[in-house]
């Protein structure tokens, strides 16, 4: 150990975990473990790729007006309220950093998305994980866990890497509930895969305790361009922007963002397909009697009889080139978390965990 100490909180942060991309051996492999848009990105997203970038040695602008522009035309949101990070997670980071520190208690939940507690320790706050109901959001469980040392509440809406969702009323009891001083964050990262929902837009609205994410990296198939934004009221966006630096996308990064948010029609396309593709895989799987709570994301959750069996077709899966992930991290050791692939990926993990089952017997 270095005599140098980090600051407090920073040495209880446990790496994150991305999904596994390749197995030594087997060169056909389909990954299903990072909730990747298994029909990539929009063509107008590429073409602005492509047509981008030309401009290397100046610096882009600092204000990201178009890019908000266009959200707020798309989403019928207001652009000034609208902030854009690097990926959804520099959002939730720059939300951290701003109203959380040493003494202050950020809640998530039992299987909430693991950047919550990262983000708390990272600021020296004290991440407080609240016990969720059959794998779905408990609003009591998590008013109950608030006291006057709360300063934020992170829920992933539709969640990640359950697949669960609740509804309006109660994440609006949930906003109305908190303390005062003790901000909401919805994080909507796979709002688009659920039609008609405006991701708790409306609530930021109506409030001031309310912070919605969102990102470019899942419907938009833009994960490895890392982009994503926010939306809150407007003395929230003005912090946020005080430790957000100038510079923090390129002009590749905001010119792509901006193609893909006004494809609406892939958008529509992957969300119709998703849906379509999910509820086979999850017939597929149940008829081999691996359960899945009903889905409302890209991805869905199996659960197998035990977490021996869950660890075995995991392996077993990976040898056959099909790789999900596994969530034991996440409170959840004998599920396994599968990405909604297109239709040829879909029966490959199903055929796949039909050789398991056939094998083990
Ligand atoms: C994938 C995901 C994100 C997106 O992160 P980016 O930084 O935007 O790529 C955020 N929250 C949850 C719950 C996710 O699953």
């Amino acid at each position: 150990m270095s005599r140098i100490a980090p600051q407090p909180g920073i040495m209880e942060i446990a790496l994150y975990q991305g999904g596994q991309s390749s197995v030594e051996g087997v060169t056909d492999i389909v990954k299903l473990s990072s909730n990747e848009n298994p029909y990539g990105s929009s063509d107008s997203a590429k073409e602005a790729y492509r047509t981008s970038g030309l401009n290397l040695h100046r610096y882009p602008g600092t204000d990201h007006a178009s890019l908000r522009h266009a959200i707020a035309e798309v989403h019928g949101l207001t652009a000034e309220n609208i902030i854009c990070g690097v990926g959804s997670d520099e959002v939730l980071q720059f939300i951290t950093q701003s109203f959380a520190g040493p003494g202050d208690e950020v809640i998530y939940t039992e299987h909430g998305f693991s950047m919550y507690p990262i983000l708390a320790h990272a600021c020296g706050a004290t991440p407080v994980k609240v016990k969720e109901r059959e794998r779905v959001v408990d609003v009591d469980a998590i008013l109950k866990a608030c006291n006057k040392k709360t300063r934020i509440v992170f829920i992933a809406n539709p969640a990640n890497p359950t697949g669960t969702m609740i509804g309006a009323n109660e994440v609006a009891r949930l906003a109305d509930g908190l303390p005062k001083g003790a901000l909401l964050v919805l994080d909507g990262a796979y709002a688009e895969y659920v039609e008609g929902y405006d991701g708790g837009a409306a609530l930021v609205e109506g409030r001031d305790n309310v912070i919605m994410t969102r990102t470019f990296s899942k419907i938009h198939g833009l994960g490895g361009l890392r982009i994503g934004w926010g939306y809150a009221p407007k003395d929230i966006i003005d912090v946020l922007n005080r430790v957000r630096q100038p510079f923090n996308l390129s002009d590749i990064q905001l010119n792509v963002a901006e193609a893909a948010v006004r494809d609406t029609n892939f958008v529509e396309k992957c969300r119709v397909d998703n849906a379509r593709m999910r509820a086979w895989l999850a017939e597929a799987l149940a008829e081999l009697g691996v359960p899945s709570d009903t889905s409302c994301a890209n991805f869905i959750l199996a659960r197998f009889a035990s977490e021996q069996e869950a660890t075995d077709c995991d392996e077993y899966l990976k040898t056959k080139g099909v790789i999900v992930r596994k969530v034991a991290g996440y409170g959840l050791p004998n599920c396994l978390r599968i990405t909604v692939g297109d239709e040829s990926g879909c029966r490959r993990v199903a055929h796949a965990v039909k050789s398991f089952k056939e094998q083990a017997v």
